[in-house]
């Protein structure tokens, strides 16, 4: 068992740290207050092979492997989080399933735009009136000859102002519930698909996030990824590959957030020594470093996991729910340790805590990871 990082994978990690500190840090604050979506530096991520990371290179990616994605999502998302968003649902959300579930026609004309970061895509799943239970979707396919006819809405949708290529899911026979689901790649342009409104958001606030609507929106059965009805589980072994994105990003988020709490706790001053003199200080940073650790290598451990094949739908859960969980925590923290100058936009805390706390929330919630993980653990367990 190795729990050192490999050459390459270090060195992986430092082209994403260097990108982010000459790329991102001088724009993510301005970004975050401006609602501005980082345009550019996605374009550049594109450049870097990053849009693509664990996409075979005969498709636009650069071929690397989970363990590599983890690494680059961790190193954005520390010093932007709404572009780390950005990137994960692009890899994870969108790449990942046309090469899982595309076929070679749909690989050419949709996977190898968006894994060159030429492309944008996302991920169509929740709607106004079925989040967490998604198979209740009310947006429909029907079926009329050689072609689907869309009607509905979707919202929520990351990257949706942007995109250039969704995932779509809808409802074909209603009377088989989540057997009854289909799943669509399509070109945003389709005549009949309007991007609504933009979410006015506590955090990730430079990522975009809207309603789509969909009105007699046709698109011919080669559109369709994978079997007919195979659409719910499709979403749901996405959102597996997902979740280690998003856990990743809140390690990312945590990591910054007691990196600045140390930072300040040694540059401030109050009875005359530094505030990390103070026990009760160092107590917290003995916290937020473990879980931050602890966050890191269920992380990775979901990573691994995916590199042996299988399933790992409890690994990714286990890493999404304790990640972001710790990033709450620890950003809490840092704020704390930050005194009243944490609760200003003149340090980078309080964007961290705004952050951190959509992890909890997208991808499945915290209460529903803890489903997905009971429901695994007893399927595992042996009389
Ligand atoms: C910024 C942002 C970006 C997003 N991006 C995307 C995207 O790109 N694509 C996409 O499809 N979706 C996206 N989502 C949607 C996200 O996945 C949903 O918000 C999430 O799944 C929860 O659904 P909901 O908001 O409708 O909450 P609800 O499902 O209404 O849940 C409300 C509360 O009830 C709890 N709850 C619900 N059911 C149960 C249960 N059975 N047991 C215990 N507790 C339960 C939940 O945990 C939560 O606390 C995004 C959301 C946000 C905020």
């Amino acid at each position: 068992m190795h729990l050192e990082l490999s050459e390459h994978h270090q060195q992986i990690q430092q082209l994403a740290r260097d990108f982010a500190q000459t790329e991102l840090a001088s724009v993510a604050s301005k970004n975050d207050e401006t609602h501005t979506f980082a345009k550019e530096q996605i374009k550049k991520l594109g450049e870097l092979g990053f849009m693509g990371i664990a996409i075979d290179e005969a498709y636009g990616g650069a071929g690397q492997d989970p363990l590599s994605y983890v690494l680059v999502i961790e190193e954005i998302s520390k010093v932007c989080a709404a572009t780390g968003v950005a990137l994960s649902v692009n890899n994870s959300l969108v790449a990942e399933v046309l090469k899982n579930f595309g076929t070679e026609e749909q690989k050419q004309k949709f996977l190898v735009p968006v894994a060159q970061g030429e492309k944008l895509g996302a991920y169509c799943l929740t709607e106004p009136m079925s989040g967490s239970d998604a198979a209740t979707m009310a947006t429909t396919a029907v079926r009329q000859g050689d072609h689907y006819i869309i009607n509905g809405a979707k919202n929520w949708i990351t990257n949706g102002s942007y995109s250039d290529v969704m995932i779509v899911f809808a409802m074909t026979d209603s009377s088989k519930g989540a057997k009854g689901i289909n799943a669509f790649v399509l070109d945003t342009k389709t005549p009949g698909v309007e991007i609504g409104k933009a979410e006015n958001k506590t955090g990730i606030r430079s990522s975009s996030t809207c309603t789509i609507s969909f009105t007699d929106v046709k698109i011919p059965v080669t559109q369709r990824l994978g079997d007919e009805l195979s659409g719910f589980i499709i979403a749901m072994k996405t959102l597996d590959n997902g979740r280690i994105g998003i856990a990743a990003q809140a390690v990312g988020i945590a990591q910054a957030a007691l990196d600045e709490a140390i930072k300040y706790g040694f540059e401030r001053k109050q009875f005359g020594k530094p505030i990390l003199e103070n026990q009760g200080l160092k107590w917290m940073i003995s916290d937020m470093s473990t879980r931050v650790e602890a966050a890191r290598l269920l992380t990775y451990q979901a990573a691994f996991k995916k590199t042996q094949g299988g399933r790992f739908t409890r690994y990714s859960a286990a890493a999404k729910l304790f990640a972001s969980e710790t990033a709450t925590f620890v950003t809490h923290h840092a704020l704390q340790i930050h005194g009243g100058y944490g609760y200003t936009r003149d340090y980078p805390v309080e964007r961290y805590i705004r952050d951190a706390r959509v992890t909890e929330i997208y991808e499945g919630t915290s209460e529903i990871q803890r489903l997905v993980i009971a429901a695994q653990t007893l399927k595992e367990f042996e009389f």
